[in-house]
C-alpha cells in the first residue's frame, strides 16, 4: 500500500475528495519539494478543512523521512505512532486554531534539535482563524526558523490569513470540490437539445467522461443521492456494452426525464 492510500484512506467522503486535489500539479509539486529536501521553511496550504489533517500528514511523512519516500524502513518512518512523531508538533487541531499558549509550546518545541529525523515540523491548524496575538507570536519563528525547522500552516480561506504570516510563507491553494471542479448537467429543454446535438457523434468512452464533472457538481451542492445515481449510471455504461445511441438515450432518460432508473433498468434489459 502506498503511503498516500495508507495515510489518506479514512472514510469514503475523504477518498472522493482526494481525486481532485491529489491529482493537482500544486500538490504533486509540494510532495516533490518535500522529498527533495527543497521544501520551504514556512508553507501555507489552503484546502478544505476536512482534509487538513490528511494533507498535513502526507506532507510531514515525506518531510521527515530520511529517504524522502514517507513510507519505508528508515528510522524517522519507524518512529511514527499514529498521527504522532517525536519531530512533529501540532498547534491546535483541524477546525481549532492554536491559542497563544499553544503557540509558545510550538516555539519551545522547535528550539530543540531533531530527535530521529534530520528536521522538525510544526503543523499549525486553522491558521486563518487564529487570534491576532497567537498569530503574531509565530512571526519570528516563521521569519527566521532554525535551519532544521519547517512550519506548515493549514487553512481554508487564504483571504483571512494574516498578511504578516502570509508574506513569510509560501502559500499553495489546492483544488477541492468546494472550489468548483464540477459542471452542472444541462437544465432546460434548450440546453438538452444543444447537448444532444453536440454529442450525437461522441463515442461511448467520451460520453462516460462527460459524466464525471456532473457527479462532482452534485457532490459539491450536497445532492449525494443524485451523485450516487449518476455514478451507478456511469458504472452501468462502463460494464454493459451499449451502443452510442443507447447510452445517449439512457443519459437523457435518467437526467432530463428524471426517471428513477433503478426501477427502469428491469424494463430496459
Ligand atoms: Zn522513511
Amino acid at each position: 500500500m502506498s503511503f498516500f492510500s495508507s495515510v489518506l484512506k479514512t472514510d469514503e467522503n475523504t477518498e472522493q475528495n482526494c481525486a481532485s486535489w491529489m491529482d493537482s500539479p500544486a500538490w504533486k509539486r509540494l510532495l516533490f519539494l518535500a522529498s527533495k529536501r527543497a521544501f520551504p521553511h514556512s508553507c501555507a496550504v489552503v484546502i478544505n478543512e476536512d482534509l487538513h489533517m490528511h494533507a498535513a500528514l502526507a506532507i510531514v511523512r515525506v518531510l521527515l523521512c530520511e529517504n524522502g519516500s514517507g513510507d519505508d524502513e528508515c528510522r524517522a518512518c519507524a518512529a511514527w505512532s499514529g498521527e504522532r512523531h517525536p519531530d512533529l508538533a501540532y498547534g491546535g487541531a483541524p477546525s481549532k486554531p492554536p491559542s497563544i499558549d499553544d503557540c509558545r509550546e510550538i516555539i519551545d518545541a522547535m528550539a530543540y534539535r531533531p530527535v530521529v529525523s534530520s528536521r522538525r515540523v510544526a503543523v499549525i491548524f486553522s491558521a486563518d482563524t487564529m487570534m491576532l496575538p497567537a498569530a503574531n507570536s509565530l512571526l519570528k519563528l516563521a521569519e527566521e526558523p532554525p535551519e532544521y525547522v519547517h512550519m506548515l500552516f493549514l487553512l481554508s480561506d487564504e483571504k483571512l490569513f494574516l498578511p504578516t504570516l502570509r508574506s513569510r510563507s509560501w502559500t499553495v491553494s489546492l483544488p477541492s470540490p468546494r472550489s468548483g471542479t464540477g459542471i452542472a448537467p444541462p437544465q432546460t429543454e434548450e440546453e438538452w437539445i444543444r447537448w444532444i446535438e453536440k454529442n450525437a457523434k461522441s463515442e461511448v468512452d467520451e460520453l462516460v467522461l462527460l459524466l464525471a464533472p456532473w457527479i462532482s457538481y452534485e457532490v459539491e451542492r450536497g445532492a449525494y443521492d443524485k451523485a450516487a445515481s449518476l455514478e451507478r449510471l456511469r458504472l452501468l455504461i462502463l460494464t454493459k456494452r451499449l451502443s452510442r445511441t443507447m447510452v445517449l438515450d439512457l443519459i437523457v432518460l435518467a437526467l432530463k426525464e428524471g426517471i428513477v432508473f433503478e426501477h427502469s433498468f428491469g424494463d430496459l434489459w
